[in-house]
Parts: C-alpha cells; sequence; structure tokens
C-alpha cells in the first residue's frame, strides 16, 4: 500500500459511518477518497460518491470499511474479495455461515479483513479480563445497559460476554456455577435472561445511555465489577482506525480486535 491509504467508507451515510467519515479524513495517514450509501452522504469535497461498489473502483480504494446491515456486508465483502479490496467491518448480523464462506473467500484473495462485532477497545478489553477473573470467583451475573431505541434484548455482546466467561471457567476445569436460588419469581423476568452455563444477563433501556455493560462476579465476602462505558460513537474510532491500518498486514480473514490488540 501507498503510505497514504487510500479509504471507502461503505454505509457512510448512517450513524457509524459518517464517524468514520470523519475519523479518516482527520488521520494524516488515512485518506478519504469514496464514500458509498443508498443515501447521500455528508462529506468533504472531492471525496467520490456513490450509492454502488464501482465508486471504490473509480475511486482507487485500498481499505473498504463497513458499517451497513448484514445483507449489504455479505454482498459488499464478496465484491472486496473478488476485486482485491481490503475490508475492515462493523456490520453486525453476520453469522458463523457467513464467517466460514467470507474465510474462504478472503484465503483465495489478494486482499485482507477484518471483521469486528465490537470495535470499542475498552469493550474487548472488558471480556479479556473477565475471562481472566472468570475461574476464580464462584458466581457471575451480566448487566447491560443502552439507549431506549435499542430493539433487541439482551446485547450481543453481552451474550459473547457470557459464552467467553463460561469457556473460561470450563477451558480452566471450574465446577459448574451454582443453581439459581430464586423459587418465587414475583415479576416475571425479574432474574433476567439465562445465557448458557446458567449466567444471567440483564438488559437496562433508559434514554441518556448508549452501550454499557457490567459484570459482577462474587465470591463470599467479596465481588468484582468491571464495567465498560461507550458515551458515544468516538468510542469505536481508535479500534477501526487501528484495523484500517492494520488489515493489508493480516493475511485471509481476521476475526475480533484482540489478535490487533495483542490480548
Ligand atoms: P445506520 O442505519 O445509521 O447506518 C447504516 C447505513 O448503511 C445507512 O445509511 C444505510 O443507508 C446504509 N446502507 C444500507 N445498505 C447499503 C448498501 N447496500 N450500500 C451502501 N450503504 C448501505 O446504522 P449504524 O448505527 O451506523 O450501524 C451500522 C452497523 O454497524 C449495524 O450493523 C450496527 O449493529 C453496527 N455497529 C457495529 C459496531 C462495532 O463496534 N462493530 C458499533 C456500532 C454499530
Amino acid at each position: 500500500m501507498s503510505l497514504v491509504t487510500r479509504v471507502a467508507v461503505l454505509g457512510a451515510a448512517g450513524r457509524m459511518g459518517q464517524e468514520v467519515c470523519r475519523a479518516v479524513a482527520e488521520a494524516g495517514d488515512l485518506d478519504l477518497v469514496a464514500a458509498v450509501d443508498l443515501r447521500p452522504p455528508p462529506v468533504p469535497d472531492g471525496v467520490v460518491v456513490g450509492t454502488d461498489l464501482d465508486t471504490l473502483r473509480r475511486a482507487g480504494a485500498e481499505v473498504a470499511v463497513d458499517f451497513t446491515e448484514a445483507g449489504a456486508a455479505r454482498a459488499n465483502l464478496a465484491w472486496c474479495a473478488d476485486h482485491g479490496v481490503h475490508a475492515v467491518v462493523g456490520t453486525t448480523g453476520l453469522r458463523p455461515a457467513d464467517l466460514a464462506d467470507l474465510a474462504e473467500r478472503f484465503a483465495a484473495s489478494a486482499a485482507n479483513a477484518v471483521v469486528a462485532p465490537n470495535f470499542a477497545i475498552g469493550a474487548v478489553l472488558l471480556v479479556r479480563l473477565c475471562e481472566l477473573a472468570a475461574p476464580h470467583m464462584d458466581g457471575v451475573e451480566v448487566i447491560e445497559l443502552h439507549h431506549d431505541r435499542k430493539v433487541d434484548a439482551p446485547s450481543g455482546t453481552a451474550l459473547r460476554t457470557a459464552e467467553r466467561i463460561l469457556a473460561a471457567r470450563e477451558a480452566a476445569g471450574s465446577p459448574p456455577l451454582p443453581p439459581d436460588p430464586t423459587t418465587q419469581e414475583v415479576l416475571a423476568g425479574a432474574r433476567g435472561g439465562e445465557a448458557p452455563g446458567g449466567i444471567r444477563v440483564h438488559s437496562v433501556r433508559l434514554p441518556g445511555l448508549v452501550a454499557h455493560e457490567e459484570v459482577v462476579f462474587g465470591a463470599p465476602g467479596q465481588s468484582l465489577t468491571v464495567r465498560h462505558d461507550s458515551y458515544d460513537r468516538r468510542s469505536f474510532m481508535p479500534g477501526v482506525l487501528l484495523a484500517v491500518r492494520a488489515v493489508a498486514g493480516r493475511p485471509g480473514l481476521t476475526v475480533g480486535l484482540e489478535p490487533l490488540l495483542g490480548i
């Protein structure tokens, strides 16, 4: 790649896409060359704007950042693999079968891809810290808190946190978590949802919140709380830019930010 990396943003008119456009435009070593969306994205003059992927070819993009929706991302990524454009993907909703397909496509391509369901470095660290704590504590519950427009519960990140905690306990040979003592749930749902391993996950929805997660571990006489707060979408940008800068050097498909952070 050249000294300044030529970056395209797919979904450039969206909430995340606009933030990525700003972050790329402000980075001295990156050049925002193309913005693709079905709606007109608010980007500076000189950026090639379009509604289809040929926009990337016209702009000579080297890396495409995708924050669209799962259906669009599948098609966008196939195009990137076929056309030798590196891809950095934050769009959620890709299934394990999609990731398997992407791994094959990018293994056969001159281009690489980084797919991360959460680009907030603090959130990635939270999960890693929970994996460290999980085998040493006797109980754990996950609380995720989001803005009042989120329609699904619990968040994918909370569910993955619970899965990784369970996997860390199993890998360490920890006993199963103690059974829930509740025999009378006065309000249905008061004990939250039950994730694999019996880990309880609680969802809070309130105006003013953005994206927050708190994991509380318990053991006799003590508790340990690990918490991460995303106050606005800027929290995702260091992770996105890290992936944009790293993707050319990571052959094939990389899933998650952990390998890029060396954790
Ligand atoms: P949004 O609805 O504001 O933006 C999506 C944009 O994609 C829209 O402007 C839409 O017009 C555009 N789009 C849809 N299909 C397209 C296509 N075929 N070609 C080009 N543009 C297309 O959504 P958002 O809040 O910006 O979130 C986008 C995605 O990013 C979601 O999947 C969300 O879950 C995910 N997300 C991921 C992270 C992360 O850290 N990985 C963080 C926040 C959001």
